[in-house]
């Protein structure tokens, strides 16, 4: 078989609009789509490192990196072997495997309270998972979640969302029944709600990233851990994109409160499906076999895909950590500098080693969103020309206004230096075509 048949043609267009024939939006992640955005998505024929090259050979220096799942930038070779290695010896077996141990064993020990790792495909399953372990530990049917927080596409938890719900401009979704969400309370984030005992789980991005990146205000985190305590609730920390990216143990140790349980993704699938729930012995005990909640999943600890996490976990040492710091404050402030001498009003900002991005003034100059209303205002038609003045200029974002700007250790000075150069010239696009809007 051949990966990229010779008689295809090397048109994006043609292959999107042959794709949108058999795939419906052409995308299998809605989020794809350039819905937001306007115009036709580029369709990826490999990738490197930072870079991705498009079927007509255009190169982009890559700031979507899977939305967070890649962080040593793409085809890393140490994945790329384990990934290799580990299809010779068979793809899935429906028995258990050494690797899956040692990637669980490896998640406990950088994320303490994380004493029973399960692994599972996908953050959403992780986060569905999650709900009915809560609930069915507790024996309380209560969900809360946050305005803006974005758990995956799973119907108890899509009460309201944050990345692609907010950008389709959906209440919600169709096809979540009342009932699905009768039992789910949205709240606003960086205020703690106040619970009571029918509340089964808080359920809570630590740092918001997909709504923009947005931190906890001081004592959030505190006064939830202390909320939940109070009534007998579970914290629920769904680090899926913090996870493994903010630092060796994730939000819970940057800003020292333990969950109850966490959920995680993206990182730790090195770029292949993952997803995982952690926690405390006790809770995750009630899973099946050992409890009365069901769990079980035909390709969860998935070969291929805990192989592609360990070698993407041992490249993860402090001192990577601590340049993507600086990396990320440095992209951080070559984008702050583009916009502001262009005239254009954009906020990026920094928590860690995440980046995010607000355009225009509704909340005053520099000031960045600390809730979903706040980001909400944000200028979307400024950000989709923005967005298309950055792709001309070779520089992928993400195709939507809340999407953070995910930077990896393939994101070399170098590089940062030319996306800031890129952004450069975008941002005078941008604040010309603001102008001419009037
Ligand atoms: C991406 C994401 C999810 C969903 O993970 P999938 O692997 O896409 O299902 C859940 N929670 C957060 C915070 C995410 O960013």
């Amino acid at each position: 078989m051949e990966l990229f048949p010779a008689d295809l043609p090397r048109s994006n267009t043609e292959l999107y609009a042959r794709s949108c024939a058999v795939i419906p939006g052409g995308v299998n992640s809605s989020i794809r789509a350039f819905k937001a955005v306007g115009g036709t998505p580029y369709l990826v024929e490999r990738a490197e490192g930072a870079q991705v090259w498009d079927v007509e050979g255009t190169r982009y220096l890559d700031l979507v990196q899977s939305y967070g799942a890649i962080i040593l930038g793409h085809a890393h070779p140490a994945v790329t072997a384990a990934i290799a290695e580990a299809a010779t010896r068979g793809t899935s077996y429906g028995a258990p495997t050494p690797g899956e141990m040692l990637l669980a064993e490896e998640i406990s020990r950088r994320v303490p309270s994380c004493e029973r790792v399960r692994l599972m495909n996908s953050g959403t399953e992780a986060t569905s998972t999650a709900v009915r372990l809560a609930r069915g530990f507790t024996g309380r049917d209560r969900i809360v979640i946050f305005h803006g927080n974005f758990h995956g596409a799973t119907d108890a938890l899509l009460a309201a969302g944050g990345s692609g719900v907010a950008t389709l401009g959906l209440p919600g979704t169709a096809g979540v029944p009342a009932s699905a969400v009768a039992n789910t309370l949205v709240v606003p984030y960086n205020v703690v709600p106040q619970l009571d005992e029918q509340v089964a789980a808080v359920f809570v991005e630590p740092v918001a990233a997909n709504m923009g990146v947005v931190a906890p205000a001081a004592g959030f985190l505190e006064g939830l851990r202390a909320e939940c305590d109070r009534v007998g609730a579970l914290l629920v920390f769904d680090e899926v994109i913090t996870g493994f990216r903010l630092g060796t143990g994730g939000a819970q140790e940057m800003f020292g409160v333990r969950a109850d349980l966490t959920t995680f993704g993206k990182v730790i699938g090195g770029g292949l499906p993952i997803g995982c729930v952690g926690g405390r012995r006790d809770i995750m005990e009630t899973l099946s076999p050992l409890g009365p909640v069901f769990h079980a999943g035909t390709l969860a600890g998935n070969p291929l895909a805990t192989a592609a996490g360990r070698a993407a976990l041992a490249e993860l040492t402090p001192s990577a950590y601590e340049l993507l710091r600086v990396r990320a404050a440095r992209l951080s402030a070559l984008l702050t500098e583009a916009c502001a001498t262009a005239g254009l009003p954009a906020v990026f900002p920094v928590v860690g080693t995440l980046v995010g991005m607000y355009f225009g003034s509704a909340l005053g100059a520099g000031v960045a969103p600390t809730n979903f209303a706040e980001a909400k205002t944000t200028d979307e038609a400024m950000y989709r020309a923005f967005f298309h003045a950055m792709l001309a200029e070779g520089v992928a974002l993400a195709p939507g206004a809340y999407e953070a700007l995910f930077v990896g250790l393939a994101h070399t000075d170098e590089v940062l230096e030319a996306i800031g150069a890129a952004a450069a010239k975008a941002a005078q696009v941008a604040a010309a075509a603001a102008r001419a809007a009037g």
